[in-house]
């Protein structure tokens, strides 16, 4: 039985002030919460924030990472620098990512490559376009990012990875897959594992399910065979959204 996995993706909102209030009112909301449970500020808040949920059942993540350890990279945030402050996750391939900033399937596949040699957990996102899904891809973009993204990856790695499946269409819209078709793409996805590695890796992987999880989706989400948990975005800002997701029952 895989444990359900429940991120918040905070992306660029919030003061490392505003960050540790909602990161506080989390700690004590969540502290008899049976899912596994993760939240990842912007850079500014990463290092108030780690003090906050040091000690509690709550992991810290990065939502990136240079693909190199240190040198003349303006703007960029080291895994060194990551480690350091406390991170315990990145979260990689993140659709605003690949399509707002031009990250490759290469890039990608190296930062994943990186953050495990230094003991990070992942979250590998995946996920194809509007224009992807309309022209029958969905699929095979979505095998396309999960190899290209573990390449060179071994088995003992896969451990501490986890697979986010985010429909581009599905991010910040309001518009959710239907569970049937998410469920879908997360055996594919799941498939593509077992072809790389073993039925046991496939079977032990935790795939999320990420694209305007609210309140009111997150339990039928949830249920489905291959959804073992959620990255949510905007429903993560605030305790009275989050909460609930983070403590669905199925
Ligand atoms: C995300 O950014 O990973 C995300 C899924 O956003 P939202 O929940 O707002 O669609």
């Amino acid at each position: 039985m895989r444990q359900s996995f429940i991120a918040g993706n905070w992306k660029m909102h919030k003061t490392p002030a505003e960050a540790v209030a909602l990161a506080e009112e989390l700690k004590k909301g969540l502290s008899d919460c049976k899912h596994k449970l993760l939240i990842a500020p912007s850079f500014t808040a990463l290092d108030a924030v780690s003090k906050v949920v040091k000690g509690s059942n709550i992991l810290l993540g990065a939502q990136n990472m240079a693909t190199v350890e240190e040198g003349a990279h303006t703007g960029e945030t080291s895994v060194l620098m990551l480690k350091a402050i406390g991170v315990d996750v990145v979260i990689l391939g993140h659709s605003e990512r690949r399509h707002v900033y031009g990250e490759t399937d290469e890039m990608i596949n190296t930062k994943v490559k990186l953050a495990l040699e230094h003991g990070f957990e992942v979250i590998l996102c995946v996920g194809e376009t509007l224009e992807e899904r309309e022209a029958g891809n969905a699929e095979k973009v979505v095998k396309t990012q999960t190899e290209s993204g573990l390449k060179d990856v071994t088995e003992a790695q896969l451990e501490k990875v986890t697979i986010a499946y985010e429909p581009v269409w599905a991010i910040g819209t309001g518009k959710t897959a239907t569970p049937e078709d998410a469920d879908q793409i997360h055996k594919v996805t799941r498939d593509t594992v077992k072809n790389l590695y073993s039925d046991a890796a496939a079977e032990k992987m935790i795939i999320q399910y990420g694209g305007s999880v609210k309140p009111n989706n997150a339990a039928q989400l949830m249920s489905m065979e291959n959804i073992d948990g959620a990255l949510v975005g905007g429903a993560s800002l605030k305790a009275d959204l989050f909460l609930p997701i983070a403590e669905y029952d199925k």
